[in-house]
């Protein structure tokens, strides 16, 4: 009986592009799904457009009454679309995005039946969300959450849904999504930086925190993932020879787009354009069939929802091109693994990027405020930042040698190191009249518009400046963008208040002009925050042992990494700003460590049952046809036999001495399971499953491994690494 490998293979034979129906122009459909300000206009009374945009804009609460407007309005919209149903659309902690759908479609006391959608059911929602991750908060049996409309992100119709954009906590107010922190985050944010702002702009009254991320990927034909378990069940490849020919000659990176890949990319964007998703750049990427897909950047919150929004369409998309997309960081050894760059900024309500060098000194002066009160922020919470893209599967990605490493680090750029040079040597105290002239003029006045290091991007580093936007580039491709983002926009408010103090104080204390102020104290940010800044290769041993002896973390593993995120630093700092409770930031903690723990877990019973179902009866069965060619050879030529069948008897030896370390590893990593399972702490277990357990991975891997490229091809029941990356 073939193997299920050979049935895939022969499917992806007869493969073709799936035509797509692309409209002549993307701007004519762009938003065509999302209640906009257009739909909101056309299908909205005054009052409710009114209160809706103050909602989005000032934050101001929506009245129950309005409410009822505006239910009945989204509702007529979604109707004339072609939408039967409605949903709360959620970001629980599982990573995923969720919905339940209720139908428009309503009997009524005469037998007949209407389409009713009331301002209740818009607002709220009680989801049976028991089967939610909540770390304790909220008593499973309890099942007491609820979802709450987020007007900042619009609604939008996703087949024939139409889908709420929504919080989600429980009765008692915690926090059980990711949503609601980074709303709160990006809340404080704006309060902060918008203060700062005005030392150097009147009008400045809302800053916004702007996220660009762009999406790495892999698509493996769906019928060869599905043949193998690991990729189907884990999302990654457990085992596998690498191939002879993987990403050595650099031949996939921004080549010609394969065709059906390509169709599937063109489905994929115009389903985005009509759900407002402003995609714009697509290309290969470094592996073999890697891609990558990035969208021009908007407003935090937006952006989040739209990534995962994204995410859940590439599935879909997908599966109608027989593609499987991988967001997995490491879907495959040895060649490269996938990221999720989040470009980051701040931009005021008229019109400025805050991290955007400007043509006056004045401007510059703002810049170079933003700028540096980032890296100091970054400075003081890298334990926190590497915490929040910890994950099981973003650990095979940090410090592998393609990726940044596990230490948190700042690129900034030979010219902004002069200026931050030049600016630390700044007199303490008042300025004098020519100095300060000549800062405007020869430091600060010479940041050009555009910075020329712009193109010269340290590709090691987790944190670059990039011109004009920190691209926090650690960050991995299955996370949710909330987290990296709620704890940098909560961190830099929380450097921008304290700014803000000293430079006040400065001023009323010791009657300081406003600019020598800002000097004053910048100069002693860039004192403070000179640790953080690493300019060379951020992939080297040295930076390590450089790293170590500046005193930055560098927490190769997530059980290790997770652990700042309950620290009293980042408990104090939450809880300062309104952001999160403690309780809300220990119950992060435990679903986290869980996370991992099951994940490993998951992975260790795929590996075990792979090895020990497919992989050693494959190498039996082969065995047994060079035991019987020996066998047969030794009939024929009696003693002389040995000449012969040498390679064969070396090869039935080595074959047996594979299987037994398998086995033996198999063995060790089901007990090292069994008592990693009997703790009941969830710090303790993960650690346990990540020391304890997963180090078998490699042990049982590489035999596994040595014996595919021993056994005949012919039998070999898993689709091999150059069938899974090389099929297009
Ligand atoms: P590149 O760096 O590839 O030359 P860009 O700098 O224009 O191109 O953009 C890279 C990514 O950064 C894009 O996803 C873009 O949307 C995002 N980006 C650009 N400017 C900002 C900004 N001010 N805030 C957030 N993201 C931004
Ligand atoms: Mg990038």
């Amino acid at each position: 009986m073939p193997t299920l490998r050979f049935h895939a293979i022969k499917e992806t034979f007869n493969r073709v592009p799936v035509p797509v129906n692309e409209p002549d122009r993307r701007s004519d459909i762009f938003g065509k799904n999302v209640f906009n300000e257009t739909a909101m206009r056309q299908y909205l009374t005054k009052d409710s457009f009114k209160s809706v945009m103050d909602a989005i804009e000032n934050g101001s609460k929506i009245e129950r009454h309005i409410a009822d407007h505006i239910s009945t309005g989204m509702k007529e919209w979604a109707i004339a679309k072609g939408a039967t149903h409605y949903t709360h659309w959620f970001q629980p902690l599982t990573g995923a995005t969720a919905e339940k759908h209720d139908a428009f479609f309503e009997t009524m006391e005469n037998g007949q039946a209407i389409e009713k959608f009331g301002g209740g059911q818009l607002v709220q929602q009680e989801p049976d969300a028991s089967s939610f991750p909540n770390g304790g908060i909220r008593n499973t049996f309890e099942a007491r959450g609820y979802t709450a409309w987020d007007p900042t992100s619009p609604a939008f119709i996703y087949g024939t849904t139409l889908c709420i954009p929504t919080v989600f906590v429980s009765y008692t107010g915690e926090a059980l999504d990711y949503k609601t922190p980074l709303l709160r985050a990006l809340q404080v944010v704006d309060v902060a930086a918008t203060a700062v702002a005005k030392y150097f702009d009147k009008n400045v009254v809302k800053v916004n925190a702007t996220l660009g991320w762009e999406q790495e990927y892999f698509l493996v034909d769906s019928a060869l993932a599905l043949s193998r378990p690991d990729i189907s069940l884990a999302g990654r490849t457990l085992l596998g020879h690498s191939s002879a020919k993987g990403q050595q000659l650099d031949d996939h990176y921004f080549g010609s787009i394969p065709a059906r890949v390509l169709n599937f990319m063109r489905h994929l964007e115009t389903e985005c354009m009509l759900l407002g998703i402003p995609v714009k750049t697509r290309h290969n990427e470094v592996a073999p069939n890697q891609f990558e897909l990035a969208p021009i950047f908007e407003e935090t919150n937006l952006a989040v929802d739209h990534n995962s929004l994204l995410m859940d369409l590439m599935h879909k998309i997908a599966d109608k091109h027989n593609f499987k997309v991988l967001f997995h960081e490491k879907p495959f050894a040895n060649v490269n693994g996938s990221g999720k760059h989040n470009n980051w900024s701040l931009a005021t309500n008229t019109g400025v990027n805050l991290l955007g060098p400007g043509s006056t000194p004045m401007k510059n002066l703002q810049f170079l405020t933003f700028f540096i009160n980032t890296l100091k922020a970054v400075n003081e919470h890298e334990e926190l930042i590497r915490a929040s893209i910890a994950s099981a599967s973003n650990d095979h990605r940090l410090g592998a040698n393609e990726a940044p490493p596990a230490i948190i680090s700042a690129f900034i750029g030979s010219q902004l190191t002069e200026v931050l040079d030049e600016l630390e040597k700044v007199t303490s105290g008042k300025l004098s009249p020519q100095e300060k002239t000549d800062l405007k003029l020869n430091v600060v006045g010479k940041i050009p518009e555009i910075l020329l290091d712009n193109t010269d991007r340290n590709r090691t580093s987790p944190f670059a400046f990039t011109g004009n936007k920190f691209e926090f580039r650690a960050v991995g491709s299955t996370a949710n963008c909330a987290n990296p983002m709620t704890v940098l926009n909560a961190i830099v408010a929380r450097q921008l208040i304290d700014f803000k103090e000293e430079v006040d104080a400065l001023i009323k204390d010791k009657k300081m002009k406003k600019d020598d102020a800002i000097f004053n104290v910048l100069k002693e940010y860039i004192k403070d925050s000179k640790r953080i800044r690493f300019e060379g290769d951020g992939y080297g041993e040295a930076w390590e042992k450089e790293a170590k002896k500046r005193g930055l973390s560098n927490h190769k593993t997530t059980p290790q990494a997770l652990k700042a995120k309950v620290s009293k630093k980042t408990i104090a700092l939450f809880e300062g700003l309104g952001i999160m409770s403690k309780v809300e930031q220990e119950a992060r903690y435990e679903i986290e460590m869980e996370d991992y723990t099951k994940r490993i877990q998951i992975e260790g019973r795929i590996l075990g049952d792979i090895a020990r179902n497919h992989v050693i009866p494959t190498a039996i069965q082969y065995q047994n046809v060079l035991i019987e060619n020996v066998q047969g050879l030794k009939n024929i030529y009696g003693a002389d036999f040995k000449k012969l069948a040498g390679e064969q008897m070396q090869l039935i030896e080595q074959i047996s001495e594979h299987i037994a370390k398998i086995n033996k590893g198999i063995t060790d990593m089901i007990n090292a399971r069994k008592k990693a399972n009997k703790i009941e702490d969830a710090e303790k277990s993960a650690i346990a499953y990540c020391d304890d357990v997963k180090p078998y991975f490699e042990i049982i891997r590489y035999h596994c491994d040595k014996l595919e490229l021993l056994v005949d091809d012919e039998i070999w029941p898993l689709t091999k690494y150059r069938e899974l990356l090389f099929t297009k």
